[in-house]
């Protein structure tokens, strides 16, 4: 057969490289340069906010926001279990402590676990949350799974009532926004108080790697932007008055990201079409469902997810993947739960049910925005012969 499809792999069918050579023949190449400005009010245009940093990654925007939000050692910070780890490293490079939390049906954090930690497990004293072991919670990092808007109605609520700093973690959601209710309109990144973004190579627009980061007021992200330049305060001089970090995106990689950043509702629109194919394909599966996105919103729908039916399958996840494999698919699993990874053995962790049973069945297919329709009819077809195969 000799077939691979790949699960998801970056797009340049536009001026990609015609951008590039344009940073290069300048010379601007670092730190410095039209491109990064561009990219910077680009986003912040398609996301209707008035301000975006680029950095570094996605990780490094997490960083800083937890920086600003002023986590230090001794402070908590409230964490998914079910994610990306790189949304929670950013708390202990701060010395602080993660409280994981689980998730609800949309894969992302449980706002009434979240409440109810917040209520029976702490105490308001002045303006600060603090937890029974005496540790303020300074903050909770949100993350919209797979482009899934977490519930934010829900969680700003909650962060209101109890003084909490939100970093949105949107790595995964660029261009997932609210279309009904108190936030219709609003983009995932522009809700809570800050709002982190990635452009790492899987993620649905790519500068190689890189990310941004925007914040309620334009004079915060004025202020994140600075510490990722050094926190140098004169152009000349060398006069720094706070701790920096070499954090700034270079001029190369906004000079793709500019060109991403154009084709942006293009690949949203094709992973729109391409969900709706694997639905249709999908629908009448009896071991799988696919999950949907949250209503009242429009997602990204950057990655699709498969709730497989383990309990029929006679086999693991590994099984299932490995076959997958020999059939020229490339398939996921989704993340083993932070909590049980090892830097994280010794965490607080708060009633983790449903993070547990979804670590074990999802599986994440090809979502590529080039991916034919034929090949769509390829995945869904071998996964669900896969999955017969194996049936108990
Ligand atoms: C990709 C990702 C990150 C990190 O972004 P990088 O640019 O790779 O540093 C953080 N959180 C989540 C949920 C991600 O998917």
């Amino acid at each position: 057969m000799g077939r691979c499809i790949p699960l998801s792999i970056p797009n340049f069918e536009g001026n990609e490289i015609k951008y590039v050579n344009e940073a290069l023949g300048q010379g601007w190449v670092s730190t410095g340069g039209a491109f990064i400005t561009k990219l910077e009010k680009g986003l912040a245009d398609f996301i209707g906010t008035h301000n975006v940093a680029a950095c570094q990654s996605g990780t490094s925007a997490l960083h800083m926001a937890l920086v600003d939000c002023g986590v230090g050692p001794g402070d908590m910070v409230i964490v998914p279990t079910l994610t990306f780890i790189a949304a929670v490293n950013p708390v202990r490079y701060q010395f602080a402590e993660p409280v994981f939390m689980d998730c609800d049906d949309s894969l992302c954090m449980d706002p009434v676990k979240l409440r109810k930690f917040c209520e029976e497990e702490c105490a308001i004293k002045g303006d600060k949350l603090v937890h029974k072991d005496g540790k303020t919670v300074k903050a909770v990092v949100v993350v919209h799974v797979f482009g899934n808007m977490a519930d934010m109605e829900e969680i700003m609520d909650i962060a209101g009532r109890y003084n909490l700093k939100v970093v949105e973690d949107a790595t995964e959601a660029l261009g997932t926004r609210y279309t009904e209710g108190k936030y219709a309109g609003r983009y995932a990144g522009t809700i809570g108080d800050y709002g982190a973004f990635s452009f790492n190579g899987n993620k649905i627009i790519t500068t190689g790697g890189g990310g941004a980061i925007t914040a309620k007021e334009s004079e915060m992200v004025d202020h994140l932007r600075y510490l990722s330049t050094q926190a140098k305060d004169d152009p000349h001089y060398y006069i720094h008055n706070e701790i920096g970090y070499n954090y700034r995106m270079t001029n190369l990689q906004a000079a793709l990201g500019v060109a991403q950043l154009e084709e942006l509702n293009e690949f949203i629109a094709r992973k729109h079409a391409n969900y709706d194919i694997y639905s249709e394909l999908f629908k009448n599966f009896e071991l799988g469902k696919l999950l949907g996105f949250r209503e009242g919103t429009c997602s990204n729908r950057w990655f699709y997810s498969l709730e497989i039916n383990m309990e029929k399958i006679n086999g693991t996840m590994r099984d299932i993947i490995t076959k997958l494999e020999e059939r020229g698919v490339q398939t996921r699993a989704i993340w083993g739960l932070i909590h049980e990874q090892k830097p994280y053995a010794d965490s607080l962790v708060y009633e983790i049910e449903k993070a547990d049973y979804y670590s074990s069945c999802i599986l994440n297919f090809p979502s590529t925005t080039q991916i034919t329709v034929e090949e769509i009819e390829y995945c869904a077809n071998a996964i669900m012969a896969v999955l017969r195969e194996m049936t108990k």
